[in-house]
């Protein structure tokens, strides 16, 4: 008997047509992009331009927007202006509002079949929206299925996901609308995936994967990365948002390190720690982090450049000895710490300071 778990891991990716939302291309092969939503009232222009950069700096790639009135869907005007990730209007109840967010100039619509009203509606928008280039997500929602669906399948179940999804794709097809991408969320583990992989099966319109009520930052991240670990594993997949009651830029860490422990990406910035003790002089908890954001950001804006391996240690008593895997150390002394290139040590600096210096190190830093 042929042992279980024999190929490729993960599998190849399944075979989709490839859309485009603004600069970011979805399917047919296209790096699996990392999404998010605001989190901040899409009126309030400044807050969100601001959320909106913050996600940008974070490696979010596509950034959806809640239009719940008139006035969210005029403020997308300068909010689509002054920012540059690709965006993508969230639309509940009323189709006007979908129209005005693509007179705003967004890049993407996200509509959710269970409550966008008729099918004359779902077409007027695919006809506008086709005009503009700009694709279409139908989004179905467990919580959100139309009733006769409800009715015919006895709830909300995986067939019940797919056939509200696949009614609506028809209805933007009739109109010779295709630049369309697929989510079919639940808030459980086992309805995701089998929801994922019978549409998988039906379709070939990309997919947007995503656990709707993922929940607390903890269960969360824990209930996501399993459901669209799965499902990546698969080679299903070609776009991702990571639901959280957390922040959006927490959201996009963790579906970025989702792509990056099945190798769907490249890997992140390379920082250990040592696990603290007694001899504890910094705060390693909190350095560790700050200098991971520093090479994260370095790496995006120099992908290319070598990548040496950090390790922040908590005292300089046994801190350098424990860190000789690493490229470059600091080690933590009382409000100071000591920074290590190869073992040797080549500066010792206030605590204000070890981050500055430390990227200094890590740009200068070579590969033997
Ligand atoms: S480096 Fe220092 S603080 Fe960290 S575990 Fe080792 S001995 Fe403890």
């Amino acid at each position: 008997m042929k042992a279980a778990g024999h190929g490729m891991f993960p599998a190849p990716r399944r075979a989709t047509r490839r859309i485009r939302l603004g600069s970011v291309e979805i399917g047919g092969g296209a790096p699996v992009s990392v999404q998010s939503m605001t989190k901040t009232d899409t009126r309030d222009v400044a807050a969100t331009v601001a959320q909106i950069h913050e996600l940008e700096t974070a490696g979010c790639e596509i950034i959806r927007l809640a239009v719940p009135d008139r006035a969210a869907a005029e403020a997308l005007r300068t909010i689509r202006r002054e920012t540059r990730a690709p965006l993508v209007a969230d639309i509940h109840f009323d189709h006007r509002l979908a129209l005005a967010a693509l007179e705003a100039g967004v890049d993407g619509l996200r509509i959710n079949p269970g409550n966008i009203g008729g099918a004359d509606r779902v077409q007027e928008l695919a006809r506008a929206a086709g005009e503009r280039r700009v694709p279409i997500r139908v989004g179905v929602n467990a919580g959100s299925l139309e009733e006769d669906l409800l009715a015919r399948h006895g709830g909300a179940t995986a067939e019940a996901l797919v056939a509200s999804a696949l009614r609506h794709v028809r209805l933007l097809e009739d109109v010779g609308f295709h630049a369309i991408k697929i989510s079919v969320k639940a808030s459980d583990v086992a309805r995701t995936v089998e929801a994922y992989r019978r549409l998988s099966r039906e379709t070939d319109h990309p997919l947007h994967l995503g656990v709707t009520e993922a929940g607390t930052s903890f269960a969360g991240t824990i209930r996501s990365a399993v459901a669209l670990g799965v499902l990546l594993s698969e080679g299903i997949g070609d776009t991702l948002r990571v639901s959280l009651t957390d922040s959006p830029v927490t959201e996009t860490r963790v579906g970025l390190e989702i792509l990056r422990s099945l190798g769907l990406r490249a890997p992140g910035a390379s920082v250990i720690s040592c696990p603290t003790c007694g001899r504890i002089q910094i705060d390693v908890m909190s350095l560790a982090r700050e200098i991971e954001a520093a090479l994260e950001a370095h790496q995006r804006e120099c992908p290319d450049a070598p990548r040496p391996l950090v390790a922040v240690m908590g005292c300089m008593v046994n801190g350098p000895g424990e860190a000789r895997e690493a490229d470059i150390a600091v080690a933590g002394g009382k409000g100071r710490a000591a920074i290590y290139v190869r073992g040797r040590p080549v500066a010792t600096v206030p605590e204000s300071e070890i981050v500055r210096v430390l990227m200094d190190q890590v740009r200068a830093w070579r590969p033997n």
